[in-house]
């Protein structure tokens, strides 16, 4: 097993499904931060079985709307002083803005580059969401 030290102050992304850590790392642009990140991928998990962990080193403003629409399993923690004194809960958020685009080629979010497409909650099951701009409901599918 890797040995990474704990993280001062900052967030810990835990418990994500493995193999979905590198995009998570992607599509929240943890790259572009300009704070220490590691990435630490197919850790052994009790209850996964493997996982991926990303830990944020200065950071705790991560989006909790995104990873709660990517995965129920994920869990944020936030940490001082190297001990978590915040658990933020991840999850399916009742409105959307501009995390995914909507599925009718032809409602004016896809048009138009200033409208920030917005939807709203319709089966937290099958994670689909209403456009509030054309009513089309579009089924967030992650590849
Ligand atoms: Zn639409």
């Amino acid at each position: 097993m890797i040995e990474v030290a704990a993280i001062k102050k900052g967030t810990v992304i835990d418990h994500i499904a493995a193999g979905q850590g590198l995009w998570i790392f992607n599509k929240l642009n943890l790259g572009q931060l300009g704070h220490p990140v590691v990435l630490l991928m197919n850790v052994p998990s009790k209850r996964l079985g493997k996982k991926d962990i990303i830990k944020i080193e200065n950071y705790t403003d991560v989006d909790t709307a995104m990873l709660g629409l990517i995965g129920s399993s994920i869990t944020v923690n936030i940490i001082e002083n190297e001990h978590v004194v915040d658990k933020v809960p991840v999850f399916i958020p009742d409105e959307v803005r501009g995390l995914f685009s909507c599925g009718n080629p032809r409602c004016v979010t896809n048009s138009d580059a200033y409208v920030i497409p917005l939807f709203h909650l319709h089966d937290a099951r099958s994670l689909a969401y209403v456009c509030e701009y054309c009513e089309e409901i579009t089924k967030v599918a992650w590849k």
